[in-house]
């Protein structure tokens, strides 16, 4: 007996053991294991795609009126609500995370449930200007059994942004948390069936990504994969979903560029660079890590960013503080990789604390050359360099295999709306950093960060496939005269 909470997986809508390897949970603030989780094995795998393949084609929820269905979205968005503070403290205890980002983050969930109801009672269908006495019209059904993988970082966040679609669409989910943060993601299995969800549509299954994860995306039952992750993990299971021909959303790495033109308030920029660096320990695919500013403001801004940075260093502390600018990074092995490519060591006490660290080319652009500019350490760690024109800012932008988030900062509207349609990336600030919301699109432009995006209509439709229904309407008189193809003399019947 450890005398820790243990928890088990959730399977058509009730608590199952596992029979996998059990997961110890650390809280990384501490280092110390302060909950074990089961696993599951290959054959609770199984288990779980055939209850979610039978819910499916039982049609409770996959046929279900799309008002029923809106209803239990909204009613899963008020139990939400009335778990906040259950939900948060786990969060922060698993992902290390400052309770001030978790009390500002995870009531956000509430808005991705309430915006996918609101999409299925406004819907409206398609009617196409096909040729002929023909009315065709459009309707979204599900796919079927579907897959969700998802990264440590923001565990319940991106799960809820994949459920919520996914949900809305009818389909049946499987959801594998990170092995490190899988707690918070099983509390959603009774959440869900408190507010109406039919049994076995909705599974949780923790475990690790090698065994749990690739027994998912493998199996041919599975119509989907979506997975938020790094990009070795992405390419890896991108090819056994093609093997399947399943379909497949990845929201993948990121190293995103943040340009500072003269023309910003130097001020707000330097307020912008440090909550998109900083926040989450700088553990998030959008975190601002190459920061990229015009050299008439260079020291300006690099003496204003280090001050910032060291009053949020003395700041740091237990993420159940209220007052904790900033946790731990997630894990020892997370904290080698940072430091390793820092090239500093600064280990030594309890937990995986690292202080927000800024890095300058020791000369002209030479921090482009190095690993830090080109891989994501997912740390507190970011990189400042030097520019004197435009196109010069949009090379060094767009100098990553990455493309997911980018920013800029200026006050010239021009300059804003010229340099944005240049940067290679699927999301651009402009102002801002890290702005996240249910009706805006979230992916990548290069395959690097990804395929398909998070959020708004895409990632409904991207949970559907479509089904063309042509209904004739010509009279049947003539229909004889015109439809008869195989007619003895036939002219003027129609083909096709
Ligand atoms: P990771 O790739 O180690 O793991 C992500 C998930 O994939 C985990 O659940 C893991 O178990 C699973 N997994 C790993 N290999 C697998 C395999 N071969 N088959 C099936 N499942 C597998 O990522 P992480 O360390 O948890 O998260 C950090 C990464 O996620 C970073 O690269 C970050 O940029 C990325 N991320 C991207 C976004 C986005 O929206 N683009 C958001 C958050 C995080």
């Amino acid at each position: 007996m450890t005398g820790h909470d243990t928890y088990s997986l959730w399977i058509g809508g009730r608590e199952t053991p596992g029979n996998g390897e059990v997961i110890s949970v650390q809280d990384p603030a501490t280092g110390r294991v302060f909950a074990e989780c089961h696993s599951a094995s290959p054959s609770d795998v199984e288990a779980a795609v055939q209850f979610a393949h039978e819910a499916f084609r039982s049609g409770a929820w996959s046929k279900a009126p799309r008002h029923f269905r809106a209803d239990v979205l909204d009613k899963a968005a008020e139990l939400l609500s009335l778990e906040l503070p259950q939900l948060i403290e786990l969060e922060v205890r698993q992902t290390g995370r400052a309770i001030r980002e978790m009390k500002a983050q995870v009531p956000s969930l509430l808005r991705w449930f309430r915006y996918y109801a609101a999409l299925l009672r406004t819907e409206q269908r398609p009617v196409l200007p096909t040729a002929g006495k023909l009315h065709n019209w459009l309707e979204r059904v599900p796919l079927g059994v579907v897959v969700q993988i998802t990264p440590f970082n923001h565990p319940l966040l991106i799960a809820v942004k994949k459920l919520a679609p996914a949900l809305a669409a009818g389909n049946s989910i499987l959801l594998k948390p990170s092995e490190l943060t899988p707690i918070t993601s099983l509390l959603l299995g009774p959440l869900l069936k408190s507010a109406g969800l039919p049994d076995g549509v909705f599974s949780v299954l923790p475990g690790l990504g090698s065994v749990t994860g690739t027994a998912l995306v493998s199996h041919p039952l599975v119509r989907k994969v979506d997975v938020t992750g790094g990009t070795a993990a992405g390419r890896a299971i991108g090819c056994i979903v093609g093997g399947n021909l399943a379909r497949y959303t990845a929201e993948l790495g990121g190293k995103a560029p943040l340009v500072v033109f003269d023309k910003a308030c130097i001020d707000a920029a330097v307020n912008g660079i440090a909550f998109g660096s900083f926040v989450a320990s700088g553990q998030t695919c959008v975190a601002a890590t190459r920061i990229i500013v015009h050299s008439a403001v260079l020291p300006e801004l690099e003496e204003k960013l280090r001050a910032k940075s060291e009053s949020i260093a003395r700041r740091i502390g237990s993420p159940s503080h209220p007052e904790s600018s900033m946790g731990p990074l997630i894990s020892s092995r997370q904290l080698q990789n940072v430091e390793t490519l820092v090239g500093e060591t600064l280990s030594g006490g309890a937990g995986y604390f690292y202080p927000p660290t800024v890095i300058a080319s020791a000369s002209g652009r030479s921090i482009t050359a190095t690993r830090l500019w080109r891989e994501e350490a997912f740390g507190p760690v970011i990189v400042l360099v030097g520019f004197d024109s435009d196109a010069e800012a949009v090379e060094l932008a767009n100098n990553s295999d990455f493309g997911l988030g980018a920013a800029i900062w200026t006050q010239d509207l021009s300059q804003a709306f010229r340099v944005s349609e240049q940067i290679d990336t699927g999301i651009v600030w402009v102002n801002t950093h890290h702005r996240n919301d249910p009706s805006s699109p979230w992916g990548g432009a290069t395959s690097a960060s990804g395929v398909g995006s998070e959020n708004g209509l895409d990632a409904y439709h991207a949970y559907t496939t479509t089904k063309s229904i042509i209904i004739n309407y010509a009279s049947t008189e003539e229909s004889l005269v015109a439809d008869d193809w195989f007619k003895e003399g036939a002219a003027g019947v129609r083909y096709g």
